[in-house]
């Protein structure tokens, strides 16, 4: 069966596209799964890994028991995925490798979005700080123990290569750097989702509105692109449709943007792939300054807004809390994040791989009980 996907990829792939049997393989080796290519085996472990599970109760940008709708880590993991096979296919790209990326792209997240992920950085910041692509990479390679024989979940190169998106030279793999196209689409596959569903989610919550959202120009088109093709719609349909139209104008612009960047610069091998000093799978520049614009906008009134930044508030307080009470009382970790050796260097990032793997829901309990009940 495996043989029979593997000639499929041969078949029915782009030249450019990582084909599975040319995999750099696994950091432990282990015989091939009869039934899966290597790529859809890593991403059946990613889905059945505890780092996946707990996604569910993460913040995107809302804390998620305030609206059943609010998108949380794990539906936008989902959102990432879909968007990334949609790409992957139709540039005829390996659809596995880009969805396997996409699925693990954020396990690395600490609780309360990013200002989680500031509070741990800030109080690491001398000991190589904190960053969520690397502590991707930590988890599917160390933290998740499910294997007899390793720790981690033992995924493929392109698959933990894919994990550290930005960060070409980042000094975390021994061998060289594998770029892909289809870790280039799951980048793109992220940026896609959390700019069309952080605006939903900014409606949903009443910070952002659609007559606010007409001020910037690729709302707007989409706006009367809507609104030429409806008479009348109610708001909640003009929002889900404009979002739509949004989503589809980012991934028929990426589709167009790339066989064009591919054709015009004869682009036929993976050698061709490392020495194209950019992106290949892009939007046009175009795109890219109303995309700029967009976010700008949303910087500004969505992320810095005042309900958001007080959520963000408190959770920093709650990992700061939480941080200070196990490093002052190190035997309340859980045995498997007990320092092997008093080394405070240690102890700080068994602290931070702990606390940056909590859900929102169990680092508020535990600072309940933990550091509330001792301050009062
Ligand atoms: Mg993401």
């Amino acid at each position: 069966m495996r043989i029979l996907f593997e000639a499929r990829e041969d078949e029915f792939l782009s030249s450019l596209a990582m084909k599975s049997r040319h995999s750099q393989g696994r950091r432990y080796p282990e015989d091939p799964a009869p039934t899966r290519t290597c790529f859809q085996r890593d991403r059946d472990r990613v889905i059945h890994s505890k780092a996946f599970r707990r996604l569910k109760r993460k913040t995107q940008v809302f804390i998620a028991s305030e609206s059943d709708h609010y998108r949380t880590r794990l539906t936008h993991t989902l959102e990432v995925a879909q968007i990334a096979r949609h790409l992957s296919r139709s540039l005829f790209l390996n659809e596995d490798l880009a969805e396997t990326i996409a699925l693990a792209h954020d396990l690395g997240h600490t609780p309360f979005g990013h200002s989680g992920e500031r509070a741990l950085h800030d109080i690491m910041k001398n000991e190589g700080g904190f960053e969520h692509n690397r502590q991707s990479l930590h988890i599917v390679d160390s933290l998740e123990k499910k294997y007899p024989f390793f720790d981690g979940l033992n995924l493929s190169a392109e698959v933990r290569h894919g994990l550290l998106k930005h960060q070409k030279n980042i000094n975390a793999f021994n061998e060289p750097y594998i770029i892909t196209l289809e870790s280039q689409v799951a980048n793109l596959a992220d940026e896609f989702a959390y700019h069309t569903h952080d605006i939903d989610d900014g409606i949903t919550s009443n910070i952002l509105s659609i007559d606010a959202l007409k001020s910037v120009q690729l709302y707007k088109e989409c706006y009367l692109n809507i609104k030429t093709k409806y008479s009348s719609l109610s708001d909640q349909e003009l929002k889900t449709l404009i979002q739509s139209d949004l989503l589809t104008l980012f991934i028929t612009n990426t589709i167009q943007t790339t066989q064009e960047i591919i054709l015009n610069n004869t682009l036929q091998t993976h050698t061709d792939i490392y020495k194209f000093s950019s992106p290949i799978v892009t939007v046009d520049s175009e795109l890219r300054e109303k995309i700029n614009e967009l976010k700008g906008f949303l910087f500004k009134h969505l992320y810095k807004h005042p309900t958001v930044s007080e959520m963000n508030e408190k959770g920093m307080t709650i990992i700061r809390g939480l941080f200070t009470y196990f490093s002052t009382s190190p035997e309340k970790l859980p045995s498997r994040f007990q320092p092997s050796s008093t080394n405070q260097r240690s102890l700080n990032r068994n602290i931070t791989d702990y606390i940056a793997g909590m859900t929102d829901t169990f680092a508020q309990e535990e600072y309940k009980t933990l550091v509330s009940s001792s301050l009062t």
